[in-house]
């Protein structure tokens, strides 16, 4: 397996390494960079599995392509174990499908190693062994029931490294039900966000990570960013949204649908749904931003 890790200043390519070698892999510790010595070593050694970043992966597969090779037949490979990013969904659906390539995911901080890896039911990451791992909600500080979201917090059973419930800042959601794989340990999501991306409004925290997959169920939006702000002594909620066109659409009856749509994924009432013109929403944007002044 190449593992495309970074071996020099973060821990990631010595940690994963070594959890390869003890399952019995063969590493190559190929590290980042070097695209196209990449591309001969996993085509002449024949080369079952790559570990490292989705988009890594992406650009070692775009420079075979270019050198005239087919992934399909001059290379073996049955598995990428990709991640380290967000919205990795698609291109991993994508690997699957154009190349025969399986995928798995897993999750793993430079602080205390891997915590969860997927499964072949590719349902969630199950819990690691070796790991007290909490879900705690960032409302409440109490754990998560089954079906939330909240904190990845983690004790490591490490006796040369104590460290007792780190919070890891990144938040997933919480699968208490048994897999269909047969392993009994909870699972988690993938990662949802971090802790910090959330906005307090009105007492509950709303989440660019609620916020997007609502959105997603309205192609004709071009762009959007929920804004608070504090006039009275009310938080107000309000969602703007750059359409792509104004051709043929009911501004009246799209305003009621995101409305409820909203409203019901973040769990607060949307106060008005605003819509404006292109270049309002700045091209790179935060999702929900807070305008609030105290
Ligand atoms: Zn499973």
């Amino acid at each position: 397996m190449v593992n495309s890790w970074m071996y020099n200043i973060v821990p990631a390519g010595l940690m994963i390494d070594e959890t390869l070698r003890r399952a019995g892999v063969t590493v190559i510790p190929m590290g980042v960079g070097n695209t196209e010595l990449q591309v001969q070593v996993m085509n002449q050694l024949k080369v079952t599995g790559f570990v490292g970043t989705t988009s890594f992966f992406i650009n070692v597969i775009n420079k075979a392509e270019e050198m005239g090779l087919d992934i399909r037949k001059d290379f073996n490979l049955r598995l990428a174990v990709i991640g380290g990013e967000m919205g990795g969904g698609p291109i991993r659906k994508m690997v699957e499908e154009k190349y025969g390539i399986a995928t798995g995911d897993m999750y793993a901080t430079a602080d205390v190693g891997l915590l969860a890896f997927e499964c072949n039911a590719k349902n969630g990451m199950h819990i690691a062994e070796g790991v007290i791992l909490e879900m705690i909600s960032y409302e409440t500080g109490k754990q998560v029931e089954s079906g939330e979201v909240g904190e990845i917090v983690v004790t490591p059973i490490d006796e040369t490294y104590p460290l007792i419930r780190f919070g890891t800042g990144d938040l997933a959601g919480l699968i208490a039900e048994p897999c269909t794989c047969g392993r009994t340990s909870f699972r988690i999501t993938r990662l949802l966000g971090r802790v910090g991306d959330a906005v307090r409004t009105r007492g509950m925290f709303i989440h660019p990570r609620q916020l997007e997959p609502a959105m997603a169920k309205f192609p004709q939006v071009a762009q959007y960013q929920a804004v608070v702000t504090r006039p009275g002594h009310r938080d107000e909620l309000t969602l703007k949204v750059e359409l792509k066109t104004e051709e043929g659409i009911d501004k009246e009856k799209l305003s009621h649908d995101l409305n409820q749509v909203v409203s019901e994924a973040l769990r607060i009432k949307v106060d008005r749904v605003e819509f404006v013109v292109k270049g309002v929403i700045p091209e790179w944007h935060k999702l929900i931003v807070d305008e609030r002044v105290y």
